[in-house]
């Protein structure tokens, strides 16, 4: 333990960081430009022990990103030291692992979760319980790593005791089932922390529930991915800021998922062949979604055995022969090391392959080539039809608006500067340098805000 004292201590960490391209994030726009996605994790450390809020990357991304990863790598890659790794990190901050008590996961993104394999068995996780099935079938798909046994399904609303601390499980809308944000009550000081989080998925009346029930919280731990989105619309009309010296050139507004379905539903209506997509099958409710549309139109939406079990899928792709004799009832899901059976399914003309947030989606990618190369040589009209799993700024604003924290924290972003606090008080905390609760009291009492660059810069401190 770091500290002698009984007062709650907020610690952030960086497992690392993700890199991608701009477009990734926002479909297309902003191509080739490279940036960071920072990846954070958290120690809230109290008197009886210490509670881990996610667990960054798993110390594999260090040393052998591909091997642990997979596919994914092909739009994002992991970048971390081996010092970054959670365990690692823990001691560098004088903390013994031994001393970890709790660990609670918002949800299942492999950013998030580097850390549950490794806990003891006798450590108790806790997670939402609606990304139990998820779970279960990513862990029986071999794309996840999971302790054994999984820990505590928790559900929306209920609370968990944490030490001194009370948990409370609430649910937001992110692009997989089941995230969740977390509204942490200390003897000290109330903290919520959003999760990964967005406004504009199916269900944008859950993070609306998580702004309701968290309104109030002392400090607003916010996830801020979007503020490095170069095309997003911005509070006030206001102007993206430059992002690696470049202004964004295009602005539309960011898609809704309900939209994505429908302009997925209009190419439907107007291909005459076979229809190939290209989606994320964690992203359930976007499968569904397509596949209803699917339906509207007259087709199936088929997907590999691996990805159907993912997705959760009814429609599995077993025979190539009946999409080859009747493409225009069908539409078939297929990522990037599946684009060989394109091959047997032979797409008539008039057959498109639409680009959903599957990887790889950066034309500086080697694979993205290959997948265009695929797309031309079988004669497919290419199409980019995708939408982010993150708030938009102008929907970063509108929380801090609603929760009205006496202090907000940005994190998972590499401008957190940016953050369109308006009048609330806000510091980007340093990486691995603990925070009591009297001194974000203080912080959230001082008119300025501050960056915290330096573990040792401390310049609310008495
Ligand atoms: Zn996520």
């Amino acid at each position: 333990m770091s500290t002698g004292n009984n007062e709650v201590k907020l610690h952030m960490f960086e497992g690392g960081t993700l890199k991608c391209h701009l477009e990734n994030i926002k479909m297309n726009q902003g191509i080739g430009q490279e940036y960071e996605i920072p990846v954070p994790w958290f120690i809230v450390e109290h008197p009886r022990g210490l509670a881990v809020i996610d667990g960054g990357n798993a110390a594999e991304c260090a040393t052998d990103p591909r091997a642990h990863w997979g596919a994914i790598c092909d739009v994002y890659w992991p970048e971390m030291t081996p010092e970054q790794a959670c365990v690692p990190a823990m001691k560098a901050a004088g903390f013994d692992p031994a001393d970890v008590r709790y660990l609670l996961q918002s949800h299942l993104h492999l950013d998030h979760t580097g850390l549950v394999p490794f806990v003891h068995p006798d450590v108790p996780i806790y997670y939402p319980e609606q990304m139990e099935e998820l779970r279960a079938a990513s862990v029986a798909a071999g794309y996840q790593t999971w302790r054994e046994p999984p820990g505590h399904p928790v559900a929306d609303g209920a609370q968990v005791a944490v030490g001194e601390m009370q948990v409370e499980f609430v649910t937001v809308d992110h692009d997989l089932p089941g995230a969740s944000g977390f509204l942490v009550r200390t003897p000290d000081l109330t903290l919520a922390y959003t999760g990964d989080h967005r406004w504009h998925g199916m269900h944008p009346e859950r993070t609306a529930g998580f702004a309701r029930r968290t309104a109030g919280a002392d400090v607003l731990i916010q996830e801020a991915v979007g503020l490095a989105q170069l095309s997003h619309s911005w509070p006030d009309g206001g102007r993206p800021p430059a992002i690696n010296g470049l202004q964004s050139g295009r602005r539309e507004p960011t898609l809704d998922e309900a939209e994505l379905a429908a302009r997925f539903g209009e190419l439907l209506a107007r291909t005459e062949g076979l229809v190939v997509v290209n989606l994320y099958p964690m992203n359930r409710e976007r499968v569904q979604a397509f596949g209803a549309a699917c339906a509207r139109h007259g087709r199936q939406l088929l997907m590999t055995p691996a990805a159907a079990r993912l997705a959760g899928w009814g429609g599995v792709l077993v025979q190539a022969e009946r999409v080859r004799r009747w493409p225009a009832r069908h539409c078939v899901q297929l990522g990037f090391l599946e684009l060989p059976t394109l091959i047997d399914l032979e797409p008539p003309p008039g057959s498109v392959y639409v680009h959903s947030n599957g990887p790889p989606l950066n034309e500086h990618e080697p694979a993205y080539a290959v997948v265009k190369a695929w797309a031309e040589a079988l004669g497919l009209a290419f199409v980019s039809l995708g939408t982010s799993g993150h708030s938009t700024p102008d929907d970063l604003a509108r929380m801090i608006r609603l929760v009205r924290p006496r202090l907000v924290l940005p994190v998972h972003s590499r401008r957190p500067e940016l953050l369109p606090a308006g009048d609330t008080p806000w510091l980007v905390p340093a990486v691995g340098r603990g925070y009591s609760a009297s001194e974000l009291t203080r912080a959230a009492q001082s008119a300025a805000t501050a960056v915290h660059t330096d573990p040792q810069d401390n310049p609310i401190a008495p």
